[in-house]
């Protein structure tokens, strides 16, 4: 039963809005879904691949164990069961070489301390001693962090070049989707600092999981249900404008085509580089438009190879080491959806701070990643490319380079029906779909907080 006559209005159907829009709806209230897109999921999302009549994902996305917003919506939507935790992973080396990497218990230890195969006993020592600095130093953050590339924080805790190779470059880079030699030192020790927490919290250390299915069914089709049960209006391509404030309060959104949707409170769900005149009528919009442009943008590439036979994977996800001048990783969908091998087999490759590889053609981005996969996969020298789908992404996530810390803004704004969210705006973690997660819960819970209209 509906008792607050205020209308919810939220702008955007990415993980943010959808998140926002259930919770909401969980709570009672009139709900109206802006989306500009003919489709709902914003950055996460499955594509239609003709060629070989499949549906894959946008770009594979990996969840922590630590994400406890983002499986608060899952619960909300039903699909919780979708995400595994695999024990391990593996590490390749161009010659061959490969290490397993434990992801929990005791072997996530020694993975800690040494995972690469040319590591010393020395090295091992350096490694364990550097990850004690590094995890005291992330709850005790030295006060000049923000001023330092996360490669250089590396280099004063003494983090030795085998332990960097093996594991902390490639999982500064999954963090921040930034190069360590451009990456914010910060980042990566407010996510660890966080991760701690929650370990702490769920008396388990942090790990990282997969979606066993695609992201419409994990993220789309439960929030859809909830949406048809609760009411909730989605207006797909309707393109906000800009949000109509007087006498400090909310009382519309307009869209391009001029008409004005009426709203009483309303959830700002879009990414920076969406968010330009939406809020011209909001007080501080200057410095949130600032922020946003500052915040800028870090590209990833991903590819969906589809190819005649196995590459010989021993795990759900394998990190190349050494690849394309970035670290790269490769899924298996066999392994991690069960799907079917009758027509090809299925690999993601993903390649973040992508600076290079986002100008280069489809064709050219297919052929170095069939190159590098023949360095590292025996079985890859006489692999047929079916199809290779490349989605190329400029505007992945906002950057989280040296110089961009405290410029994401907070969810409460200066005008208590509006607030912002998205991955992009103020939370614990770095521009994750738990951090879209999280801003939905803070911003949902700045509304609820508003007093009831009499
Ligand atoms: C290739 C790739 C791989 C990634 N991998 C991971 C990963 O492994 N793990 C992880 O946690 N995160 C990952 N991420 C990041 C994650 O996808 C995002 O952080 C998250 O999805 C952002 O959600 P959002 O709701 O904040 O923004 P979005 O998903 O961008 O949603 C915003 C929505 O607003 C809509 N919109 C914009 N302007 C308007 C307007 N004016 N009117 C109406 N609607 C509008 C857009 O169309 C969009 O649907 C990855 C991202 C990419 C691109």
């Amino acid at each position: 039963m509906v008792n607050d006559p205020r209308r919810y209005v939220v702008i955007g159907g990415g993980l943010a809005g959808l998140a926002s829009a259930v919770w909401l709806a969980e709570a009672g209230k009139q709900v109206t879904l802006l989306e500009r897109r003919g489709r709902l999921g914003g950055r996460t999302h499955t594509m239609k691949v003709d060629a070989v009549d499949d549906v894959p994902d946008n770009g594979q996305h990996v969840i922590a164990s630590g994400y406890d917003h983002l499986f608060r919506y899952l619960t909300s939507i039903g699909t919780r069961e979708f995400v595994a935790f695999p024990h391990h992973a593996t590490l390749r080396w161009p010659d061959g070489r490969s290490t397993t990497m434990a992801t929990k218990g005791l072997g996530a230890l020694r993975t800690l301390f040494g995972a690469h195969p040319d590591a010393s006993l020395l090295d091992r020592l350096r490694a364990a001693r550097a990850t004690l600095r590094l995890g005291w130093q992330c709850l005790h953050q030295p006060a000049d962090l923000a001023d330092l590339t996360t490669e250089q924080w590396f280099q004063r805790i003494g983090m030795p070049a085998t332990a960097r190779e093996a594991l902390w470059d490639w999982l500064a880079l999954g963090v921040a989707a930034e190069p360590v030699q451009q990456e914010s030192a910060k980042v990566l020790a407010d996510v660890m600092a966080t991760g701690i927490r929650l370990g702490i919290k769920h008396r388990q250390p942090a790990t990282i999981g997969y979606p066993t299915t695609d992201l419409d069914t994990l993220f789309i089709t439960g929030a859809e249900r909830v949406f048809e049960r609760h009411g909730v209006q989605v207006r797909h391509r309707a393109v906000a404008r800009r949000i109509h404030i007087v006498d400090g309060a909310v009382t519309g959104v307009e869209l391009a085509d001029g008409t004005v949707v009426p709203a009483d409170a309303v959830v700002c769900a879009v990414p920076n580089s969406n968010v330009g005149g939406l809020l011209d009528e909001l007080p501080e919009h200057a410095d949130i438009y600032a922020a946003a442009d500052k915040l800028g943008y870090t590209p990833i590439v991903s590819t969906n190879l589809y190819l005649d036979r196995p590459l010989g994977t021993t795990s759900q996800f394998e990190a190349l080491i050494g690849g394309t001048g970035v670290i790269d990783e490769v899924f298996d969908r066999q392994l991690m959806t069960g799907r079917g091998t009758d027509r090809a087999w299925l690999y993601c490759l993903t390649t973040s701070g992508a600076y290079e590889q986002i100008h280069k053609t489809n064709e050219a981005i297919v052929a170095e990643q069939m190159e590098l996969l023949r360095r590292y996969y025996p079985a890859a020298a006489d692999a047929k490319v079916i199809q290779g789908h490349v989605v190329r992404m400029p505007k992945a996530t906002f950057s989280q380079v040296i110089g961009t810390h405290g410029l994401r803004p907070d969810q409460r704004t200066s005008v208590p029906s509006l607030v912002l969210a998205g991955d992009w705006t103020a939370t614990d973690w770095s521009a994750t779909m738990e951090s879209a997660a999280q801003s939905a819960a803070r911003a949902v819970d700045l509304l609820l907080a508003l007093p009831s209209v009499p």
